[in-house]
């Protein structure tokens, strides 16, 4: 046998047999690396972007933005250079056909407010909005999408994406800790959430999000008690 395939076998041997592939535990979404390029080697994108998008929502943007720890994890490095893991999902994201099956999932009594309208809040918003919550953003800026929306290479793909989360209320230009205050948020809605973490406004979200943590349990441990 070939010793470059030998080579290749023993790596792929060591890579996904023995446990979970390297460039798997080093994604943050543990997205499927191995049946992805399965997908991609078969010609059929659409089985990769639906695979992609059962992990994540914003897979369009995030298939663009990742850093992609994937890469240098990936045993291939050993041998020449690593599969590029991000190019294959975005060749999925732009060649292949979007899941159309909608699960009729019965809509939940409670309604979320979710705290920032950049990227982290809308990844909440369309998985709450899936799972049948009714979901208000509060945005402090006049657009979703946080300062990735500023990209001009992403203007297309946010268009697109953005249909995820056109089933919440917007509330744009409120600051929630000066115009809306958490107390506020609780009153009105089962839960508040504050995802996001970045840019100057970081220390505040965190102190927000603890508050809108540490109440939701409280609130939740009230309702554990009354059912
Ligand atoms: S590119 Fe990013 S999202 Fe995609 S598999 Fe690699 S680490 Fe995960």
């Amino acid at each position: 046998m070939d010793k470059n395939i030998q080579n290749i076998n023993n790596l792929a041997k060591n890579c996904v047999q023995n446990e979970v592939p390297h460039c798997v535990a080093a994604c943050p979404l543990h997205v499927d690396i191995k049946a992805l390029t399965k997908a991609v080697a078969g010609g059929d994108f659409t089985a990769g972007r639906q695979l992609i998008e059962k992990k994540v929502p914003f897979a369009g943007i995030l298939c663009r933005i990742c850093e992609a720890p994937c890469t240098s994890r990936c045993s291939r490095n050993e041998l020449d250079s690593a599969v590029q893991v991000r190019e294959l999902e975005r060749a999925c994201m732009d060649f292949g056909s979007k899941d159309s099956a909608v699960a009729e999932i019965p809509p939940k009594k409670w309604r979320v407010a979710v705290v920032g309208g950049g990227l982290s809040g809308l990844c909440v918003t369309a998985t709450l909005l899936k799972r049948g919550y009714s979901v208000t953003i509060f945005e402090a800026s006049s657009v979703l999408g946080g300062r990735r929306r500023e990209d001009v290479l992403l203007k297309d793909v946010w268009d697109e994406e953005l249909v995820a989360v056109a089933g919440a209320q917007v509330i744009y230009n409120t600051v929630v800790g000066n115009d809306v205050t958490i107390e506020q948020l609780l009153e009105e809605f089962g839960a508040a959430v504050s995802a996001g973490f970045g840019g100057s406004r970081a220390h505040r979200r965190r102190r927000l999000r603890e508050q809108a943590i540490y109440q939701f349990r409280r609130r939740a441990a009230g309702y554990a008690a009354a059912s």
